[in-house]
């Protein structure tokens, strides 16, 4: 853009009107004025941690569901209420959130026990100690006076497959070492499977209670999405069908709430950037390839430095070429790449696995097909466009630029 060009459009920007009243209700940390659809959950929930109002222990509880099904915002809603309750009765339950996903909060034991003992007022180096002293400063300092402590670890899934699942272990025996204070954990999973990768001490005494949570149905959806289109917009500014056909695609995914609102608001802002003063099914339609884009582009960083290769030789084949690539090519151009950044080159039936992971992420199609005598190979296609992006990002992760 020339420099006039430029100062025309940031101006035109500022004049134009945002079709936002208000984004802040898009952010994550954001709490709706109402929770729809999950009074049972509620329910179930405040059942099972109010005997901590009363100086009791509660079971510990283990929820899991899908993404985007409103775990989280559900443990918030109930835990306000209980500490609103306690501050205002002086009840000594104190409640502590913590979201696993949180670098530096919670990639190791020693940071979480720390982090934990923090919430108490207790700075603990964050290196250095044995493991073994951490706790033993975290018990001393919750221990001084009775009080019920619940402990809600989010994204609890993130926490085990990074640190294994000894740290709840730990956990869950805690309360044997302590004379006053007592401890209940609530654990929350997006991973269904979760429950089957842990120590089954570990289970039995995280899941004294278990609660499920379902995807939302595109009913659901649609109403949590009329709520929030009233925070966020002016009256008017979403068109005909476009919360309808939004909650449908969400719900034909996996009835995620996240989703659809994330579907939303990409919607206005192209709608914003196309200068329209309406949100439209078009712009519905171009948010949801955008979304798939950028998801792409996150997996591919996100990807083993081999896989990335494997995907960067892909991608350099298919400049050159305008129908489909086979696994022996791809093989050979890998190896080059290797060469260039390092890599220790993996088998040719290695990267024919890798080939097939990345078909299983949605990232290229691989077919595979015989050639008679000399065997089998797999076709290979690209299944998205924006390969300039992902080049960049591959490039990246490899270190070559
Ligand atoms: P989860 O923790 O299960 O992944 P969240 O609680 O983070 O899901 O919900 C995802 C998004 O959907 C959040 O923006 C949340 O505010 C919204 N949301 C989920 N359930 C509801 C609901 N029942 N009512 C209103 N908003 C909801
Ligand atoms: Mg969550």
């Amino acid at each position: 853009m020339k420099q006039n060009g430029l100062d025309k459009y940031l101006k035109s920007f500022l004049e134009q009107e945002s079709l936002f009243k208000n984004k802040k209700v898009f952010q994550s940390n954001f709490v709706p004025p109402e929770l729809l659809h999950r009074d049972d959950q509620q329910e179930q929930i405040a059942g099972i941690l109010a005997p901590g109002l009363k100086g009791q222990k509660p079971s510990n509880l283990f929820i899991y569901g899908k993404t985007g099904t409103g775990k989280t915002l559900t443990i918030k809603y109930v835990t306000q209420k209980l500490r609103e309750l306690a501050e205002q009765r002086g009840i000594p339950l104190k409640i502590i959130y913590l979201n696993c996903k949180l670098k530096k909060v919670a990639d190791t034991e020693y940071r979480l026990i720390a982090q934990l003992a923090k919430e108490f007022g207790k700075e603990i180096p964050s290196t250095g100690l044995p493991t073994d002293e951490v706790y033993n400063i975290f018990y001393s300092v919750i221990d001084k006076q009775p009080q019920i402590i619940i402990i809600i670890l989010d994204e609890l899934d993130q926490l085990i497959s990074k640190t294994g699942d000894e740290i709840l272990y730990n956990l869950t025996r805690i309360n044997s070492e302590l004379q006053h204070t007592q401890i209940s954990l609530v654990g929350i999973s997006n991973d269904i499977r979760l429950v089957d990768y842990l120590d089954q001490r570990v289970k039995s005494s995280l899941s004294e209670e278990e609660l499920i949570f379902s995807p939302y149905n595109a009913l659901q959806i649609k109403a949590i999405l009329h709520q929030r289109t009233e925070e966020a917009f002016n009256p008017g500014v979403i068109g005909q069908g476009v919360i309808e056909k939004c909650a449908a695609l969400a719900a034909k995914e996996h009835g995620d709430a996240r989703r659809a609102l994330e579907l939303l608001r990409v919607a206005a802002e192209v709608a914003e950037r196309e200068k329209s003063d309406k949100v439209t099914l078009d712009h519905l339609d171009k948010a949801e390839g955008k979304i798939e884009r950028d998801r792409i582009l996150d997996i591919l960083a996100s990807q083993p430095q081999q896989c990335q290769a494997v995907m960067y030789a892909i991608l350099k084949i298919n400049e050159n070429k305008t129908d489909s690539l086979f696994t022996g090519e791809v093989y050979d151009t890998y190896k080059k790449i290797c060469d260039q950044t390092g890599l220790r080159p993996l088998t040719q039936r290695r990267v024919s696995d890798i080939i097939a992971e990345l078909d299983l992420l949605g990232i290229i199609h691989a077919r595979v097909i015989s050639k008679g005598r000399y065997g089998r190979t797999r076709e290979i296609n690209v299944s998205f466009s924006q390969i300039e992006n992902a080049k960049h990002v591959l490039e990246q992760g490899l270190n070559l630029v």
